[in-house]
């Protein structure tokens, strides 16, 4: 596997003020990052993006609670306005929806970790997706995405953007030249996820990148299966990653938000977007995110290291038909993902030796996972795709995108990998 590079230098985006005054973009300068020039991930998680935001000598980021901010005399608001103008990220704030202090210090964390040079929190996975793509397109504009992307981003894709006039065309997971064979002139940016949902195809990033890069597109990459601590796609000059903090990110099933990292262009193009179209993440929100992410590391190897042992058990279960996970030799990105990825994640799929009704009778009977939508929690979740996600979808299609009744898909949390085995053995003995 390869090893974790691990810049420090992540705020390229220095801006001048008006006064000739020079600062950074995503602020997240802590000691531990500026002293010593490299750190780990997991070190980073800990400390980066937060010292700014602390006041009161308090160890810990505050939670800054407040709608809205005050200005000392109308001079100080003045002053504001005209800095507002020209610095983009002004070093106070102003209104709740335009920024809070608790949001910021979540945002320089989590561009430190993606070695961006800013990072826009915002509500929720989607609303970091929607944004991005409505900001990024414009009417006319086609762009190319893989077909196995999270449904509502497929949902939102070919109902709401169709509506403007925006084009979108799916290829199959893991088909370059598709890709190739799909730009056109009005194309302008290339979406795919990585890994893939409920079949964690891994996308060659370099190989995109090339794509995209002779034909001038923009790449973006909902990186939330892997998270940072395994795999960096800006590292591969991948535009934007988008995460649903959701999940591994904030780490404890307990939220709902959503990340965008990138150069600080885009993302200030997209935060002041984000100040109109409104979708915001409240600063308890941030502070439970900042809290969640302290222990990514620790959580990361975790996941990565239990899924592993029960991908590998199950592959070798006579009662399994079929296992997909990026580690395992058997799955179709496995040299991809092996190349570009530190870990191999949390999630699993695969397919029971059985109907669907028998396969519900073994998830029923485990005790440990329990039954539901979302993954990337400290708890394990199990279902069957084919009743959670597209439980809506005609069989046919459902058939027709690989999602059988038998499919089950397994979030594996932090519980103790031995129980997790003990569990699943007792459950596939007993359907
Ligand atoms: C969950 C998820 C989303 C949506 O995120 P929310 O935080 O639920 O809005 C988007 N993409 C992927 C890959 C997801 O797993």
């Amino acid at each position: 596997m390869a090893t974790p590079g691990t810049t420090i230098s992540q705020n390229s985006g220095t801006i001048t003020g008006t006064d000739g005054t020079s600062k950074t973009a995503a602020s997240n300068g802590h000691d531990p990052e500026e002293k010593r020039p490299r750190v780990s991930s997991q070190t980073q998680a800990v400390h980066a993006g937060e010292k700014r935001y602390i006041s009161h000598d308090s160890l810990t980021v505050p939670i800054v609670q407040t709608s809205t901010y005050t200005f000392e005399d109308t001079a100080s608001l003045i002053n504001y306005m005209e800095e507002h103008m020209f610095w983009d990220v002004p070093e106070r704030e102003e209104y709740g929806r335009y920024g809070n202090p608790t949001v910021r210090a979540a945002e320089a964390k989590l561009a430190a970790l993606d070695a961006a040079e800013d990072a826009l929190l915002l509500s929720s996975g989607m609303a970091a997706i929607t944004t991005t793509l409505f900001i990024l397109l414009s009417q006319g504009d086609h762009f190319v995405m893989t077909e196995d992307c999270y449904r509502r981003t497929r949902g939102f894709c070919n109902t709401f953007l169709t509506r403007f006039g925006i084009t979108c065309t799916t290829v199959a997971p893991g088909d370059y030249d598709a890709i190739e064979a799909a730009i056109r002139p009005a194309t302008k940016l290339i979406f795919s996820e990585s890994p893939t949902n409920p079949f964690l195809r891994c996308v060659d990033y370099a190989r995109l990148v090339e794509i995209a890069e002779r034909h001038g597109l923009r790449t973006i990459i909902d990186t939330t299966f892997a998270t940072p601590c395994n795999v960096r796609p800006l590292e591969y000059g991948i535009d934007l990653a988008i995460h649903s903090v959701t999940k591994y990110l904030a780490g404890h099933n307990d939220l709902l938000a959503g990340c965008v990292t990138g150069s600080f262009d885009i993302t200030t193009a997209l935060r002041q977007s984000q100040g109109i179209l409104g979708a915001v993440v409240d600063p308890h929100c941030a502070y439970l995110i900042l809290r969640g992410i302290k222990t990514l590391g620790l959580r990361m190897r975790q996941h990565n290291e239990s899924a592993f042992r029960i991908a590998r058990y199950l592959e070798d279960h006579p009662r399994i038909r079929r296992v997909w996970y990026p580690g395992l030799e058997s799955h179709p990105d496995h040299e991809v993902a092996k190349c570009t990825m530190t870990g191999f994640g949390g999630v699993i799929s695969f397919e029971v030796e059985a109907d669907g009704p028998t396969t519900s009778r073994f998830i029923d009977a485990c005790v440990i996972p329990r039954i539901g939508p979302s993954l990337g929690g400290v708890e394990s979740l199990i279902e069957q795709p084919g009743i959670v996600s597209y439980f809506d979808t005609a069989p046919e299609d459902r058939r027709a995108l690989g999602i059988t009744d038998e499919l089950v898909r397994l979030s594996v949390g932090i519980e103790d990998t031995d129980d997790l085995l003990a569990d699943f053995e007792q459950a596939l003995a007993s359907m």
